[in-house]
């Protein structure tokens, strides 16, 4: 399944980030997934909650940002969220135009607790 391995890798760079410093807890993990990312967040939720059960990521907030897809034109450069399939742009109706956003999917957080006290 396309989203269990996508919650492993968020799951080890959070490791990382905790071992980084000094083995503090993870509480938070913020992502963002472009709502044309092709994954679908609820199935990614769920399972960074079925991967961290009985580990020390059980119980780990996350906070899911969706960003709209957006396009910037190519002959105008106006930037706008396409409704639907319609890609002209609303300023000049020309047809060619680059995604700047709707695709993404990062960690764009690592919230961690502090290391406990030695
Ligand atoms: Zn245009």
């Amino acid at each position: 399944m396309h989203e269990l391995a996508i919650a492993q890798a968020i799951l080890d760079r959070a490791k990382a980030a905790s071992e980084r410093n000094g083995g503090g807890r993870v509480t938070k993990i913020g992502l963002r997934i472009g709502e044309i990312s092709g994954v679908e967040p609820d199935a990614l939720a769920f399972g960074i909650e079925a991967l961290s059960k009985n580990t020390p990521f059980e119980g780990l907030a996350l906070e899911i940002e969706q960003p709209r897809r957006k396009l910037r034109c190519a002959a105008c450069a106006a930037e706008f969220e396409p409704e639907a399939f319609a890609y002209a742009c609303p300023a000049c109706q020309n047809l060619s135009s680059e995604c700047i956003a709707g695709n993404e999917l990062d960690v764009s957080f690592i919230e961690l607790e502090d290391p406990p006290c030695a």
